[in-house]
């Protein structure tokens, strides 16, 4: 992110309402960080008045609590439970409808939402790293998906590099962070009086342009280096980072899946704030009137039961085996599909499981004996 000093502008910290106001004027309506229900999430703003300053996230299995910051930090938070996917990958949205003509025929017809152009403000690296992840699933070649893709080119990501992790996340260990380094079309860097602002993609460079700031200097370039450094370095959680394909589906009778099970409440939250987890439902919704239907998608989850019927009879009967499939999917055979582990390190399932459950702890568990 930072190597190209050139490109590097400084945006002092009084002036940040000059970028929201030139994401405006490029067409963007703009979201960002917003405190809700005790938690950050991504709501519309006006002005960089409507962003909350001086809040942090202390993070813990089964714990989240928004703090105060006493640098007064706009990005001082590490995540809340939603970033982008929603954004992209709609929770609830209709596919099709299909209605009876005069003549008692069927007509079917596409629905393709409405899209306006969206700059977020605030994401993160691993946020970044989870977008691609879902974009190789949902814009893979031949089965492109024409709703999330109309969502998705309408995103300009203005991503923020993160200082203080909680401790509950791990990026450092996947590679995926605590800086940006790919997938952003602004990416900022927040020190004492400003922020060091790069651009990384030709629409990031015409707002970048129309900013018009001073060039970085290279002992703010360094400071921000220095301080994804440190970010990485405070990270206390881990996963191994080789591909653990292998060694998870070698152990699939182990007994700790009958611990873990014990414990899940099969609550689906982790896979809903989960970043990269993209299983739905779809189910037809008959109009009253019984001339009419919509055929919707919805978010579902592996940890649910209906996920793992099929004809007949359920592939995954109890939460044992249901644990199993969200772990060894996402960390063993995600490698033969995408070519990588599905975690990028974010932390969410372990803040937001009820019972802290946290998958770090249990692939060393699972792993014990193996090579690190
Ligand atoms: S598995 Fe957990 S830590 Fe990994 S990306 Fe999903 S929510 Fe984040
Ligand atoms: S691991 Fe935690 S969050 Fe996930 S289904 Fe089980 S209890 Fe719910």
């Amino acid at each position: 992110m930072f190597t190209q000093t050139h490109q590097a502008g400084f945006l002092p910290v009084a002036q940040l309402n000059v970028l929201v106001a030139q994401l405006m004027a490029h067409g963007y309506r703009c979201l960002g960080p917003h405190e809700e229900n005790g938690a950050i999430v991504m709501r519309p703003l006006e002005s960089a008045d409507d962003l909350p300053r001086g809040l942090q996230a202390e993070q813990a299995p089964g714990h989240y609590r928004l703090t105060r910051d006493p640098q007064q930090r706009y990005f001082a938070w590490a995540n809340g439970p939603q970033a982008i996917k929603p954004l992209a990958f709609a929770p609830q949205e209709t596919l099709w409808q299909v209605r009876r003509d005069a003549a008692g025929a069927l007509q079917f017809e596409a629905v393709l939402p409405e899209a306006p152009a969206l700059a977020i403000i605030g994401v993160r690296a691993c946020d970044l790293a989870a977008l691609a992840l879902q974009d190789a699933h949902f814009l893979r070649e031949g089965r492109r998906d024409p709703h999330y893709a109309r969502r998705r080119e309408q995103l300009f990501l203005v991503a923020v590099q993160c200082a203080e992790p909680a401790a509950t996340c791990f990026c450092a260990s996947t590679g995926d962070g605590p800086t940006p380094t790919a997938g952003y079309d602004l990416a900022l860097s927040e020190l004492a009086d400003g922020f060091i602002v790069v651009a990384g993609s030709d629409k990031g460079h015409a707002v970048l342009a129309a900013l018009n700031l001073a060039p970085a200097t290279s002992q703010q370039i360094e400071a921000a280096r220095q301080q994804g450094v440190a970010a990485a370095a405070a990270q206390t959680r881990r996963l191994p980072g080789r591909n653990l394909r292998d060694a998870l589906m070698s152990q699939l009778e182990h007994p700790r899946w009958d611990a873990v099970a014990a414990r899940c409440l099969a609550c689906g939250n982790c896979t809903a704030v989960c970043p990269t987890c993209f299983c739905h439902a779809e189910v037809d919704v008959p109009a009253l009137e019984g001339q009419s239907s919509q055929h919707e998608r919805m978010w579902d989850s592996c940890f649910g039961e209906s996920h793992g019927h099929l004809h007949g009879f359920n592939v995954r009967p109890d939460i044992r085996s249901r644990y199993r499939q969200w772990l060894t999917h996402k960390l063993a055979t995600w490698y033969d599909q995408f070519g990588r582990s599905g975690c990028v390190g974010c932390g969410r399932c372990i803040a937001w499981c009820p019972v802290g459950i946290d998958l770090t702890e249990e692939v060393a568990a699972l792993t014990a004996g193996e090579q690190p």
